[in-house]
């Protein structure tokens, strides 16, 4: 058996919107999926 560290969620702390957020993206400085759902290195083609 391997561990799989959860996913840890910040209530809000989404930048954006104030909502639940991935660790994950707070670290790379992104929003939460619901303001951002599609942020694999896409950014900036607006
Ligand atoms: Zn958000």
């Amino acid at each position: 058996m391997d561990f799989k560290p959860l996913p840890a969620v910040y209530l809000h702390s989404c930048p954006n919107c104030g909502g639940a957020i991935k660790a994950e993206r707070l670290a790379a400085g992104l929003p939460c999926d619901f303001c951002l759902p599609r942020a694999k290195g896409v950014w900036g083609t607006s």
